[in-house]
């Protein structure tokens, strides 16, 4: 092998006409760092001239060089930089000189093609674009553009839908329309679909109007939270879909409720303040898991005792605290056993000593009867979505935060491989 082919298998060029001589290879430092530089010679003759289509003749002279240093993907650790002359002819049929072109680069852009497809490599990984930007020996301007290309040139595929949906939302970044960001999952292998900016309900309707008649049919159950501008969507755009309230979302509502009350509770009642304040767990776990037979030292407690006892002080403590404590372990099995029934009964008659707080809950419930209905009879479930939330929070944080909600979301995508790469998309 020569010298030539032993580099460009090594740097991973597909040029065949870029050569590299003896004594080719040198390490130089350039703004206190060490690089790694070869120095290659662009050389072959042009078919035609690129300025006015000439086909290649002899007034078309060869007239003298240009050098430029691409940026490569580091080798062995080492940033590196391929020096390269580029051949430069004179037309004399037009009068104009011209350079020639390399396959190592796009036109007119020192960083090579390698580099950005490594760029593109790096960005399905969690980590901050100033970190790939660094590696990779770039701005981070670059690193960005280069993301944008990815997101230019793929559009989602938009006429088919899953039979089973899952809406939920997450905080977006600042500069996003809503507060809340729309996302969209497949229910049943709770893969990301989409993700939109805001989920106000025109953004909605203009958004699923996209998708064709056939997908929008297609669609069976959807798996939401209480939130009703959901419910007129589904009404409007999906004739054949159900609505399956979460579960999670049913427990956050009434854990919340009893949440609120034991604070009211603790505000007023100095001296079991330290009591409410250190055993809200214990007052929002099922009563059939708490523990009644271990005897323990409880903090606040000075005699030995067990979980359901501490359980049972705190709630004898407040009446209104009591009952709607027992409302909400009612609900609770209930929701646990899947026992629509006895569910639907406790919303009817239930105690009125219960707080305020619960007996809005209970109204948002009756409210939504009929769609928790469906949750109580099937298996649907937002339970992707927490890993999903989780995901998008890491890449906010390693990002420190977005500044544009597109570069968001095509970071989101990239990382959860909906849109792949490939070299010929890399064209920044
Ligand atoms: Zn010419």
């Amino acid at each position: 092998m020569s010298n030539t082919n032993y580099i460009t298998e090594m740097l991973e060029m597909k040029d065949n006409n870029i050569k590299f001589y003896e004594n080719c290879y040198h390490k130089e430092k350039i703004k206190g760092v060490y690089y790694k530089v070869f120095d290659g010679v662009l050389s072959y003759k042009p078919t035609c001239c690129p300025k006015c289509g000439v086909i290649f003749d002899k007034k078309i002279e060869k007239h003298g060089f240009i050098t430029s240093n691409i940026k490569l993907p580091n080798v062995s650790g080492f940033k590196t930089i391929l020096r390269l002359r580029k051949q430069r002819y004179l037309c004399k049929h037009c009068g104009k000189a011209f350079t020639l072109r390399d396959n190592v680069t796009n036109y007119g852009c020192f960083i090579s093609n390698n580099t950005k497809y490594q760029i593109a490599l790096d960005l399905t990984k969690k980590r901050s674009e100033v970190d790939i930007s660094k590696d990779n020996n770039v701005s981070t301007n670059t690193v960005e553009r280069i993301m944008d290309s990815f997101y230019n040139s793929q559009k989602l595929y938009k006429n088919s839908l899953p039979e089973v949906l899952l809406f939920d939302e997450f905080k977006s970044v600042k500069s996003a329309n809503g507060a809340m960001s729309f996302h969209l999952c497949n229910g049943i292998t709770g893969k990301t679909i989409d993700i939109l900016e805001d989920r106000k309900l025109l953004s909605l309707l203009k958004y699923f109007g996209k998708y064709s008649h056939k997908a929008l049919n297609n669609v069976k159950y959807i798996v939401i939270d209480m939130y009703s501008p959901y419910v007129s969507l589904i009404k409007k755009l999906f004739p054949n879909a159900n609505i399956v309230i979460d579960n999670f979302h049913l427990i956050q509502l009434i854990s919340r409720a009893l949440n609120k009350t034991r604070i009211n509770v603790m505000k007023e009642d100095k001296k079991n303040y330290n009591k409410l304040k250190r055993y809200w767990k214990l007052l929002l776990k099922s009563k059939y898991e708490l523990d009644f037979e271990k005897w323990k030292k409880f903090t606040c407690f000075n005699s030995f005792i067990t979980e359901s006892d501490v359980v049972n002080y705190i709630i004898n403590t407040n009446e209104e605290l009591k009952q709607t404590y027992l409302v909400y372990q009612n609900l609770l099995s209930s929701f646990k056993n899947k026992d629509f029934n006895s569910f639907s009964y406790i919303l009817n008659n239930h105690s009125n000593y219960i707080s305020n707080y619960m007996k809005t809950s209970i109204k948002t419930l009756n409210e939504f009867k009929d769609k928790i209905y469906n949750t109580f009879n099937t298996n649907y479930h937002n339970g992707y979505i927490e890993g999903n939330n989780n995901f998008i929070k890491v890449i906010k944080r390693i990002a420190f935060g977005f500044r544009s909600f597109i570069r968001f979301k095509t970071r989101i995508l990239i990382c959860k491989g909906l849109i792949s790469i490939n070299k010929k998309m890399v064209n920044v």
